[in-house]
């Protein structure tokens, strides 16, 4: 019998595991394969550890796998997927924001329409700050007009894979992980399920402005080069002001009762300020390439386990 898989990212979750467990069972009895769900905890500061474990001692289909910290859910998603065995993996988020019922759509996709991947996008973020709406339409424009690789706006990370897909996601290890790109960046068709935003059912969101700032900051540098390419058109943009300059100058100079500048200083010193910005700017930028560039030259791994009950293929 084939299985089906669920790898579920859970970080201080302790009042939504219970729920999300309710949930998620009669949905994959419904579709009647085989199945395991996979929680991880990425080293959770509350009770999350201890609650699914007791799940996995009630319940065999239960598996888990304890970071020895936080880790960040990039690293639980990836950690969760190299632990399914399924011939279909899902990954969902433990707080009902990706509601379970759509599996059955998204199975039904993938079994008897030949997708390889079925996913979900948000067409509205209602329930979410406006804020945070406008900065990530912001940033989705921005990342699709940088990046070759298609990132889809509203998308979430909840979809259900084969495991083909599964395995050539698994294969890309680098460790400065952006899931959407890489998502995307592997290939395969995938269907989109449009559905409403819905608010998760207890605790908290773990993000706030600035981390997902630094999320999308990531994503750009994962996925593109452009932000380098800038940086050179930049400096011969101001090569070619500064011959215009000169230019205008000699002009200035051999032209008859032209205006003269009473003292050029002001100017100078503008200039200076302004270009040594910009400089500046630059090298932040290549410093970001840099910092990504060493961080994945030491190969350290994605996560380190504390306790687990998968057992691994390999
Ligand atoms: N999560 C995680 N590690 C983290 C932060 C979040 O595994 O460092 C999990 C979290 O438990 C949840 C999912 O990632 O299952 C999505 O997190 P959250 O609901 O906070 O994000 P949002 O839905 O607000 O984007
Ligand atoms: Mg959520």
């Amino acid at each position: 019998m084939k299985m089906i898989s669920i790898a579920v990212p859970c970080y201080n979750e302790q009042e939504t595991i219970p729920a999300f467990y309710q949930a998620i069972i009669p949905v994959l009895k419904q579709i009647g394969l085989d199945y395991e769900v996979i929680f991880v905890d990425d080293g959770s500061k509350d009770d999350t550890a201890k609650i699914i474990k007791d799940l996995a001692n009630n319940d065999s289909h239960i598996k888990y796998v304890i970071f020895s910290r936080n880790f960040g859910k990039e690293s639980a998603m990836y950690a969760g997927l190299s632990s399914t065995k399924g011939d279909y993996v899902a990954i969902m988020d433990v707080d009902l924001q990706d509601p379970p019922e759509k599996l059955i759509d998204m199975y039904n996709g993938i079994a008897f329409e030949g997708y390889d991947c079925v996913g979900l996008r948000r067409v509205t973020r209602e329930g979410e700050p406006k804020i945070r709406s406008f900065f990530a339409r912001q940033f989705y424009k921005t990342i699709n007009k940088m990046s070759e690789t298609e990132i889809v706006d509203g998308a979430r990370d909840y979809r259900l894979m084969t495991r083909k897909m599964v395995d050539a996601i698994l294969s890309v290890e680098e460790y400065n992980r952006f899931s959407k790109g890489i998502f995307s960046w592997v290939g395969f068709k995938t269907k989109w399920l449009e559905y409403k935003n819905v608010q998760r059912v207890a605790g908290e969101t773990k993000w706030n402005f600035k981390k997902l700032l630094r999320y999308s900051i990531d994503g750009i540098i994962a996925f593109s080069t452009s932000p380098l390419k800038m940086i050179t058109k930049l400096g011969i943009s101001f090569i070619v002001l500064s011959f215009l300059m000169a230019i205008t100058a000699v002009i200035l100079a051999v032209v008859p009762k032209h205006i003269v500048f009473h003292s050029g200083w002001p100017y100078l010193s503008i200039v200076l300020v302004f270009l040594f910005g910009v400089l500046f700017v630059c090298l932040g930028v290549m410093s970001q390439y840099l910092a990504k560039t060493y961080a994945e030259v030491k190969h350290r791994p994605i996560y380190i386990e504390k306790e687990s009950n998968v057992n691994k293929k390999k």
